[in-house]
């Protein structure tokens, strides 16, 4: 029978389909795109089992020459199932495995690159619900694997190219509950003047540990929420933002703390509560920090992705600094944060990229460092992001058949310029973008249903709505010209 497996594509949530792939039924010569921008993903037992696992263990041993491998998890309850499955793997090629148990993914990055791994891996699902889990793999630098490292693990599962040990070099793993350096780096590098009040929400998730202690390490005055490993993610959602946020935002405003922040599940995501209890939106503290950190250095390379707002590059320019936009997903943003030495990248989902400390997406650092900027600043939360302009931002979906819409899209790239034919850029790094004057219009395929997703944003409501009126006939004409 064949099987399907959802791959995690983007870093703001949505799933592709890869084709035809089977996992669970050990037919793995047609595996075909295992790894989403975020690793692979799936749902457990169903898409993501102990047998893949064992495979993706078995995969990394013999790329890594059964080196020495990291490995942490988040706390998802398929966590340690999928972990032994792992680890059988590994061992079985001969690699050396130091596990950290539950850990933040970001954690587990700095310390394979500061400890001089040749692999580290994070058994995670980010944001999604519990019933997802996932894995994800940095190489010896903390950097994700990117595409070309991807496709090696790829062909030797479809291969069965696997490096078994012998019997006497068959690795060994042991527990590791030190993870000091992290937290020194932290505290080495960032001192904070004042006595914040914060109140830490960490969704039972991997940062539900750290977090906390890191704050009061600071001498932050910290009130903690959902600071438990659980599983089963029963505080909130593991995804945080303005919904699964409002217990957050009712502690902050009763008791009148400075502000709220928040993880996803492995704590490469945060989020934020200004002083008022009110949710700041990603794009906008996004922006914000970009602008500061420009202001801080005096101009530079950003990175962000084509699915952030314009208010980046608004702020950008403010500051003498250059947006450079990849695909969704932060490998692509950390891949074209050291390529091009940037000096700050982020993703509008809450993922930002501190490249003089590490190039993994890590929220325990960002809301340090935010702090550390509110100080520099002297400004309240509120105040920090009062610069940034809130442009309007509308999002619809056209109907259209999952075989049409990759040619679709196509279709959409040689019809969008209709829209404003005196554009500024079309872009196909991820779906289409025409970026215009005032604000920009982005086409991409859904990765679950057979829907495309418009996204347009313009510098007022009647200019955007006017966009994706245009863009949605034009949407429509490409679906019925590839329709036939
Ligand atoms: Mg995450």
């Amino acid at each position: 029978m064949r099987g399907r497996l959802f791959i995690f594509k983007s870093g703001v949530g949505c799933f592709y389909k890869s084709a035809d792939v089977i996992a669970l039924k050990g037919a793995a010569k047609t595996l075909l795109n295992l790894f989403g921008s975020s690793g692979v993903r799936g749902l457990v037992n169903v898409e993501l089992s102990p047998i893949l696992a064992v495979k993706l263990g078995l995969a990394i041993g013999t790329l890594t020459r059964g080196g020495r491998v990291f490995l942490a998890r988040d706390t998802r309850v398929s966590g340690e199932m999928l972990e032994k499955a792992l680890v059988s793997g590994l061992l079985a090629c001969g690699a050396d495995v130091r596990n950290f148990g539950v850990r933040p993914t970001p954690v587990l990055a700095y310390l394979t690159k500061k400890l001089e791994a040749d692999a580290g891996i994070v058994i995670t699902a980010s944001h999604n619900p519990p019933q997802y889990n996932g894995i994800k793999i940095f190489d010896r630098e903390g950097l994700a694997y990117n595409e070309e490292k991807q496709k090696k693990i790829e062909d030797i599962i479809k291969e069965e190219g696997y490096s078994f040990a012998k019997w006497h070099d068959i690795g060994e793993v042991s527990n590791e509950n030190d993870d000091s350096s992290y937290s020194e780096m932290i505290e080495r590098n960032i001192q904070l003047e004042r006595k914040w009040h914060i109140v830490v929400d960490t969704g039972c998730g991997a940062t539900s540990h750290l977090a906390p202690l890191i704050f009061k390490r600071l001498g932050c005055r910290t009130t903690t929420m959902n600071a438990q490993f659980d599983g089963f993610f029963p505080g909130r959602s593991p995804e945080p933002d303005a919904n699964s946020l409002q217990p957050l935002a009712r502690v902050v405003r009763e008791l009148h703390a400075d502000l709220g922040v928040a993880y996803d599940g492995d704590g490469d995501r945060v989020a934020f509560i200004d002083e008022t209890g009110a949710f700041i939106e990603f794009d906008r503290i996004l922006a914000a920090y970009t602008a500061h950190v420009l202001n801080k250095k005096g101009g530079g390379k950003v990175v962000t992705t084509i699915e952030a707002s314009m208010c980046v590059d608004k702020m950008a320019e403010k500051y003498n600094g250059k947006v450079i936009r990849t695909k969704v997903g932060d490998v692509y943003v950390a891949e074209a944060l050291r390529r091009l030495g940037a000096v700050f990248g982020g993703e509008p989902c809450g993922a930002w990229i501190h490249p003089e400390f590490h190039y993994c997406p890590d929220g325990v650092l960002s809301s340090v460092l935010l702090l550390k900027a509110l100080e520099h600043e002297d400004k309240v939360l509120s105040k920090f992001v009062a610069d940034v302009p809130a442009y309007p931002m509308i999002r619809k979906s056209i109907q259209c058949g999952n075989e049409a819409k990759v040619k679709a899209v196509e279709r959409v790239k040689e019809l969008l310029f209709e829209v404003s034919p005196a554009y500024k850029q079309l872009s196909d790094i991820d779906g289409v973008r025409l970026d215009m004057e005032n604000g920009w219009i982005l086409i991409r395929a859904s990765g679950t249903e057979p829907l495309l997703r418009v996204t347009v944003e313009g510098e007022s409501l009647k200019f955007a709505e006017e966009i994706m009126n245009k863009t949605l006939s034009i949407v429509k004409k490409a679906v019925r010209d590839v329709k036939g």
